[in-house]
């Protein structure tokens, strides 16, 4: 009773101040001026400097995720940087939207080739990264066995530097369901769709700990409705791609998407070659894929085969 007593004296408070804006609008205030700070970061100078200082310790990983990225999306778009990674394919996602997506690539389940025997294209047959405490054991051809409850606490005890940062709504580290997701990284933000300022935060975390290996995961938000990036020629508050809604647009689905992949592939450069050029591995991919109108259907969260097909790449060091 007392909580609706406040509300009704804050909506007069605000009725008389003048003031209309919601809650959301506020948060979002606080999220623009925070990424506004991280955003003015020189992140390509930063990992310029590291790389003229000796590179990354090469047991290092860089995992970035591109949220809601369609594979004939990623087949179309001009990524030099992402595609030159390593040789790229078509994979299935372990899931239809964030959480579980990333809940099961956390724990080594990565995207993969259901067909393939090759360890790493199918994560059943040899994983990037293995717990170390499941039943049934690793496969020989697993790149790296890891201890704990998912890969980021396991890193974390193996003494590695674990810095992340999402886009996506389930990475609001402000909401408590989101706590598996982040709750074990050393220094983690959330953004929104703001890739410039994920990586003004990441790389000066890194240039602090350069002394040590690092894990540092990346979610991209750009690939995810509704399909924007800083200084695109078109609004924010545009989406072409909502469930249920009949005035959806599948060419601005497509173009938008494969344009925020472009953005996004030219601004990962500099961390992309960071790391490969330090002798690292890296590993990209879609976490799931969108529907733009297929059987009806728009965006992601449920079975559809333009859900689960995502891209995958990855360049791994080689085990000694
Ligand atoms: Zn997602």
């Amino acid at each position: 009773m007392a909580s609706i007593f406040r509300k009704i004296k804050r909506k007069i408070k605000r009725t008389l101040m003048g003031k209309s804006e919601s809650s959301g609008a506020r948060r979002g205030a606080r999220i623009g001026k925070q990424n506004d700070e991280l955003a003015a970061i020189d992140s390509q100078a930063i990992a310029e400097q590291l790389l003229a200082a000796g590179g990354v310790d090469p047991e290092s990983y860089l995992f970035i995720t591109l949220d809601s990225c369609r594979f004939d999306t990623f087949e179309r778009a001009e990524a030099p940087n992402i595609k030159g990674v390593g040789d790229w394919y078509e994979a299935e996602a372990p899931a239809t939207f964030t959480f579980p997506s990333h809940m099961a690539m956390f724990i080594g389940f990565t995207p993969g080739v259901a067909a393939s025997k090759e360890p790493i294209k199918n994560p059943k047959a040899g994983r990037i990264w293995r717990m170390a405490n499941l039943a049934g054991g690793g496969k020989r051809n697993d790149h790296c066995r890891v201890p704990g409850r998912n890969i980021i606490d396991g890193f974390n005890q193996m003494g590695y530097y674990t810095v992340g940062t999402g886009a996506a709504a389930w990475f609001n580290d402000k909401v408590v369901t989101t706590k598996p997701l982040v709750g074990d990284f050393q220094d983690f933000v959330f953004t929104d769709i703001d890739l410039d300022a994920q990586l003004g935060f990441v790389l000066s975390n890194m240039k602090e700990q350069c002394d040590k290996k690092q894990f540092v995961f990346i979610n991209v938000g750009e690939t995810h409705v509704p399909y924007h990036h800083r200084g695109a020629p078109w609004s924010v508050d545009e989406n072409p791609c909502v469930p249920f809604r009949d005035d959806n647009s599948r060419e601005k689905s497509q173009e938008r998407q494969q344009l925020c992949l472009e953005y996004s592939d030219r601004q990962l450069g500099p961390i992309i070659k960071l790391f490969l050029e330090s002798g690292a591995s890296v590993v990209i991919c879609g976490d799931h894929g969108d529907c733009h109108g297929e059987d009806g259907l728009w965006a992601h969260g449920f079975y559809h085969e333009k859900v689960m097909k995502v891209p995958m790449v990855y360049h791994l060091r080689p085990n000694d």
